[in-house]
């Protein structure tokens, strides 16, 4: 094996390059571990690098009444108390010392008065509680973490996909992957595997996300053995553009609403009234995306099917100083001066809340050696996550993954990997140059995308999603047809043919829980279903393969400790 293929050895392997792998890395070479990150793209352009709005973290810096308590309670609220609650207490109480030590590694960001780190208002959150560096925090995390990294020492293998994990049957061995820019294949070989893969909004058209959003994380862990939760709750952001056509789904920030961003319909009318009087604009997701679905629908949407978002009232200084990102991408992309008019919005695929099931202390996965953290884990969020809540996610889970592989690799032996599994995966990956003159995978993507944007995407009914898993089946048998042209060199219609497996297998989680909760619960909203279930509000969702099936039961959630259950009782 080691003739004929790359290989490396490594303690700690990380998937991922986000913010989630980067901390995991950090904290596992701290640990004196050695460690190898594995990135699809290039090193510093993970997902996480998009990230505008900012960090949750209850620092107190601005509303002095902040604290641990009142964010537990918002992220449980908002997630429709379906939240792992230990992961949602350990996030809380953790996440101001994560972002301090970012500070302490070179982060600068926006400042108080008094040279404090400045927080700004968000959806959900009852507190002014988002550090941020203008609306581009994300890049400021990736570059800290980045540097950081790299400075103690991991291995980076960029522009490298991950096809399959090993095994031994028993854990999670290592993993064998391909280089883009020569299709050669490279194995590695680790004590513990940390998945930080993200999410999977590439399986609908309208999305913020980019194009490693493909759900590779998750359909590796689930071939592998690990089980999945929650997958039907994928969250519908508010804001995306609408236009032009070519920029559709690219995000607005919901720092535009908290800094005072308000929506009107094409009336004028400040519809936020009408479903969420209260919190208006900073109302959680799913409420705000469904009120602006719901103008566009019964006709009150602007001329290109959204709604107005209105942040002109600020002084231009304000706005270009605090929203810099948000002033240039509408100026470049839609010819538009936010300083002097309204934007034009609508919901676009955004988050999964679902994903790897991991343990809340370690991340660990049901699989033993694989770990996960960030947007491929499940649990924080519940039910929908809150603006804000996934970088402190990255920064707490991604240590605690870290921690926890590092110590797992110094207790067990080192792995042995099984040739066979080696070349299965390799004549697997390979299929696609076997045809001749079939379809191209591209196609067969163009259609999923139809299929989940119209049939599993803001509403669901019962008829729609049958009919999706049908059409999934359809696909399946497509892509098992499609065939690429060229070699294996740089070649993007077999990336497309490799992340498509990854897309059916987590489209069809996706449906598959959607179908079986029959309530709606944060961003899971069945039309024929519209209330919340209390038996429902009892359960999470998990599918795991069972043979060549998918396997899907309903496990209870844990008893909220006394403790816990007066923190939520408590009104602020
Ligand atoms: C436009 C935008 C703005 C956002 N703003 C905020 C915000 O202000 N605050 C907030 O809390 N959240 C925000 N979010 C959400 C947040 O950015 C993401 O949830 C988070 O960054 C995910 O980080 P991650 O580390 O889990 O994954 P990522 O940062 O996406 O990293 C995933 C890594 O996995 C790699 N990868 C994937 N598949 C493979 C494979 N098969 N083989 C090898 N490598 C692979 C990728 O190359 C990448 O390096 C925003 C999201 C978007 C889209």
């Amino acid at each position: 094996m080691s003739e004929r293929f790359e290989t490396h050895d490594h303690d700690v392997l990380v998937i991922g390059a986000g913010g989630a792998g980067l901390r995991a890395a950090i904290e596992a070479l701290a640990q004196g571990a050695s460690v190898g990150v594995v990135s699809k793209s290039l090193l510093g352009k993970a997902h996480t690098v998009m990230a505008e709005g900012g960090i949750a973290a209850a620092m107190a810096n601005v509303d002095s009444a902040d604290g641990w308590k009142p964010h537990f309670r918002d992220t449980m609220r908002g997630g429709k108390f379906l939240n792992n609650w230990r992961m949602a207490q350990l996030h809380a109480q953790e996440a101001p010392e994560r972002v301090l030590e970012l500070e302490q590694w070179g982060a600068l960001f926006d400042r108080t008065q008094d040279g404090r780190i400045l927080q700004r208002a968000f959806g959900g959150h009852t507190f002014r509680r988002l550090c941020h560096v203008g609306d581009r925090t994300g890049l400021e995390m990736i570059r800290t973490l980045q540097d950081r990294g790299v400075h103690m020492g991991f291995d980076v293998y960029m522009e490298c996909t991950i096809v399959q994990l090993l095994t031994d049957g028993k854990r999670c061995i290592g993993a064998i992957g391909y280089w883009r820019e020569t299709g050669r294949f490279v194995v590695f070989k680790a004590k513990s595997v940390v998945m930080a893969t993200g999410g999977i909004g590439k399986a609908w058209p309208i999305t913020s996300n980019s194009w490693e959003y493909t759900g590779d994380g998750m359909a590796l862990a689930y071939e592998a053995g690990a089980e999945l939760m929650d997958m039907e709750f994928v969250q519908f952001h508010p804001t995306g553009m609408v236009w032009p056509p070519g920029v559709q789904g690219i995000l607005v920030t919901e720092a535009v609403r908290g800094e005072g961003g308000i929506l009107r319909n094409k009336n004028g009318e400040r519809f936020m009234e009408r479903y969420d009087p209260k919190r208006m604009e900073l109302s959680t997701r799913d409420v705000v995306a469904r009120s602006i679905y719901t103008e566009v629908k019964e006709g009150r949407g602007t001329e290109h099917g959204g709604a107005y978002l209105d942040i002109s009232h600020k002084p231009a200084e304000y706005v270009k100083k605090k929203l810099p990102s948000m002033y240039h991408q509408f100026k470049e992309l839609a010819d538009v001066d936010i300083t002097k008019q309204p934007m034009e919005v609508g919901p676009t695929c955004h988050y999964v809340m679902g994903g790897i099931r991991v343990e809340a202390e370690t991340a660990q996965s049901t699989l033993p050696g694989l770990f996960a953290a960030g947007e491929a884990a499940a649990g924080l969020h519940g039910a929908n996550r809150l603006g804000g809540n996934s970088l402190s996610d990255l920064l707490v889970f991604g240590r605690r993954a870290g921690l926890a592989a590092a110590k797992h690799a110094q207790e067990v032996s080192a792995p042995r990997i099984d040739p066979a599994q080696i070349d299965e995966a390799e004549a697997e990956a390979l299929q696609p140059f076997k045809h001749q003159g079939g379809e191209s995978p591209f196609a067969v993507h163009r259609d999923l995308q139809k299929t989940m944007q119209s049939l599993v995407g803001i509403f669901r009914v019962r008829d729609d999603v049958q009919k999706a898993l049908a059409e999934l089946e359809k696909y399946k048998e497509r892509l098992a047809n499609t065939s690429v042209e060229g070699s294996r060199m740089f070649n993007p219609g077999w990336h497309m043919a490799i992340d498509m497996k990854s897309m059916l297998t987590v489209s069809e989680t996706v449906a598959r829980s959607a179908l079986v909760r029959e309530e709606s619960r944060g961003a899971h909203s069945r039309i024929d279903f519209p209330e919340l279930s209390a038996e429902w509000g009892k359960k999470n969702n998990i599918i795991w393969r069972d043979g060549d099936a998918m396997g899907l039961r309903q496990d209870r959630l844990s008893e909220l400790p006394a403790e816990l259950q007066q923190v939520l009782a408590e009104d602020k």
